[in-house]
């Protein structure tokens, strides 16, 4: 429990705006547009769609943190309000409003409660390792339970791996005692995959790229 008080999770909203026509500058170069507020991350990052999703009329802006639960707690037509207010000041008035709006509630999801972990800077392995102890046969497994690479997608795969390698220990162990546990072992077996050998001693960074040059990972496209 102390662990657990010990680690935050952040919260990130990406905030989905859909128009009847594109507005904005729009080419391969010119993804992404910074808005500066005097409120720290009031709708300052935005990116559109045209490159994943061609003519979908998709703008997309993230919040973090604080401006994300504040958002989360009022209508989607005030956040819809305040977004087309940030829009028409970057792009003048005779924009088009948004015909439609998704603000996801990662906050307010009771199976969410956030979108990531964020260990504090001044903390020692002894967290997340408390974190991660099984609890007599129950196991914990998850992006937070990664050493290194807390809060990433790819640190809840490799987190995984590592869990399911330890479960396959202990039933190992206790498949010592008895032999009736055989049935357990086998679709364990097929997890135990070589993606964690091939991704020791690299930066935390380079391991999707790696994964995919190496051909051992097909991830179609970045993650955004
Ligand atoms: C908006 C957003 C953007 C992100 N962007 C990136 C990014 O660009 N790159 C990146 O690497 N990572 C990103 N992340 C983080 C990444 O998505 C997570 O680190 C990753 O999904 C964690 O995987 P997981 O399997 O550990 O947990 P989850 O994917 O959260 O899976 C846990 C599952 O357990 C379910 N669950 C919870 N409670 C219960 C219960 N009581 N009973 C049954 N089921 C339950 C949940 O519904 C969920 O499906 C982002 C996250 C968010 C929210």
């Amino acid at each position: 429990m102390e662990a657990i008080e010990n680690c935050d999770v952040m919260v990130y909203t990406k905030i989905f705006l859909k128009f009847p026509y594109k507005f904005w500058p729009c080419c391969p170069e010119k993804e992404f547009f910074i808005y500066a507020h005097e409120r720290r991350g009031y709708y300052t990052f935005w990116q559109h769609m045209e490159n994943a999703y061609p003519g979908s009329n998709i703008l997309v802006v993230t919040l973090t943190n604080g401006e994300s639960k504040r958002v989360e707690a009022q209508s989607d037509e005030d956040t819809l309000k305040e977004a087309m207010g940030v829009l028409r000041d970057m792009f003048g008035p005779n924009i088009p409003n948004a015909i439609d709006i998704l603000v996801p509630r990662w906050w307010n999801n009771r199976f969410q409660r956030g979108s990531y972990s964020n260990y504090p800077i001044i903390s020692n392995n002894q967290v997340v390792n408390s974190i991660k102890a099984p609890v007599g046969r129950v196991f914990f497994t998850g992006e937070h339970t990664s050493e290194r690479f807390n809060g990433y997608v790819h640190g809840g795969y490799l987190a995984g791996i590592d869990t399911s390698k330890t479960l396959l220990e202990r039933i190992k162990e206790e498949e010592r005692n008895s032999d009736s546990n055989k049935f357990l072992l086998e679709p364990l077996l097929a997890l135990t995959l070589t993606q964690t050998e091939a991704v020791s001693g690299l930066h935390k960074c380079d391991i999707p790229t790696q994964l995919y040059l190496s051909g051992k990972l097909g991830i179609p496209e970045a993650i955004l």
